[in-house]
């Protein structure tokens, strides 16, 4: 089969030939029909030697929706033939994070740091993706699996990420969105289902900050000199509530600190590598609260499923045959891809 390896840090990743695997106890075969590309995906190709704990070769892709065809002979909870959308964050399945379908903050932190199907594991940018267990499985019924694969990440990081701040997103209050691409224009959709903030959206291209609109923001801006000030004002005047930055550069943390009004909060999405120094008395506003979310809980990802189902949310994405995969990466690259570009086998 067809699938997009991995075989050296900094190099293009491009399509190969690899055996079909064959699922054995409890793992499940899945024909996958859609795998989203995400930001993350450059970060890993990018990944200088030794910075990621990933041992290489691998095949990309932890966005995977498509159908189970064949099952282990141990597997349970899943029949062949079922749509499902792949949970991604595989955990070691034994502590009780997993046990209650947290495997994104599995204990095991020793040997699973930041780790996934596509993420040191192979994914599912590929004809087939064998997933370990049932238990990793959503069913989708009849969601498109091009809509299903982003939820998996862009829309469940968001959830979860928008749940860790519903306490500050009460009725009058304001959530800030920085970068509204594949992740941030369903944040700001999630945002508009789930809470009664007021919504602002910054972004450095003009067609994302459409798509913020088109997703239910109240506003959007470029950033610029101003930026700060425009969105304090546009917050009826004392600042953000929360702020979530889905590119986590120093550039949009010292924004992202500059708009937050006290007892803030600021969820750090993005992988931009930028750094907050934490000093008292010192920049951050009285009360600031940080949150590092990572990726989603499995009953999350079943809701955001839900969520998309009643037509609450709804991925905008752009189709590439999995051949393509190094044109959709060149593009994702140059800032050229609007909402989530999605690869089908
Ligand atoms: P994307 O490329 O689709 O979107 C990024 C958006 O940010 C684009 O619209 C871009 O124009 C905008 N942007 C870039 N620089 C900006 C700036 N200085 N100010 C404002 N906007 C700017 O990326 P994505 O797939 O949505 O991923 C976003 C980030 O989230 C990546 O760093 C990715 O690695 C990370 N991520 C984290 C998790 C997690 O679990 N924490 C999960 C998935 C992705
Ligand atoms: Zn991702
Ligand atoms: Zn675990």
């Amino acid at each position: 089969m067809r699938a997009l390896r991995l075989t050296a840090w900094g190099e293009p990743a491009t399509p190969t030939e690899v055996e079909r695997p064959v699922p054995h106890g409890t793992e499940v075969l899945v024909r996958v029909e859609a795998a989203g590309l995400c930001h993350s995906d450059l970060h890993v190709i990018d990944g200088a030697p030794g910075a990621l704990p990933y041992r290489l070769p691998f095949t990309l892709g932890h966005e995977v929706a498509g159908r189970a065809t064949a099952l282990g002979p141990d597997a349970e909870g899943v029949t062949a033939g079922q749509r499902v959308v792949v949970y991604g964050p595989w955990g070691c399945g034994a502590c009780d994070r997993c046990a209650a379908g947290r495997d994104n903050y599995c204990d095991r932190r020793d040997t699973l740091p930041w780790h996934g199907v596509g993420l040191g594991r192979d994914g599912g940018m590929a004809e087939y993706l064998l997933v370990p267990s049932a238990r990793h499985l959503v069913p989708i019924d009849d969601l498109p699996a091009v809509q299903a694969a982003p939820l998996s990440d862009a829309g469940l990081t968001s959830y979860h990420a928008v749940a860790g701040l519903r306490d500050a997103l009460g009725e009058g209050s304001t959530a800030v969105v920085i970068g509204v691409g594949g992740l941030g224009h369903l944040a700001v959709q999630i945002l508009r289902a789930t809470t009664a903030s007021r919504i602002l959206a910054v972004d450095v291209r003009e067609d994302a900050l459409a798509l913020a609109d088109r997703s239910g923001a109240d506003f959007g801006t470029l950033v610029r000199a101003d930026t700060a000030r425009v969105l304090r004002t546009r917050s009826g005047g004392a600042g953000a509530d929360a702020v979530l930055d889905f590119v986590g550069t120093d550039r949009t943390l010292e924004l992202a600190i500059s708009i937050l009004r006290p007892g803030g909060v600021l969820a750090v999405v993005g992988s931009g590598g930028g750094r907050l120094t934490v000093a008292k008395p010192g920049v951050l506003p009285p009360g600031f609260r940080l949150s590092l979310p990572f990726w989603g809980t499995r009953p999350e990802l079943a809701e955001v499923i839900g969520l998309a189902r009643s037509g609450a949310i709804r991925v905008e994405t752009e189709r590439f045959p999995l051949s393509a995969a190094p044109e959709a990466i060149g593009r994702l690259r140059r800032g050229q891809v609007r909402g989530r570009a999605v690869l089908v086998p």
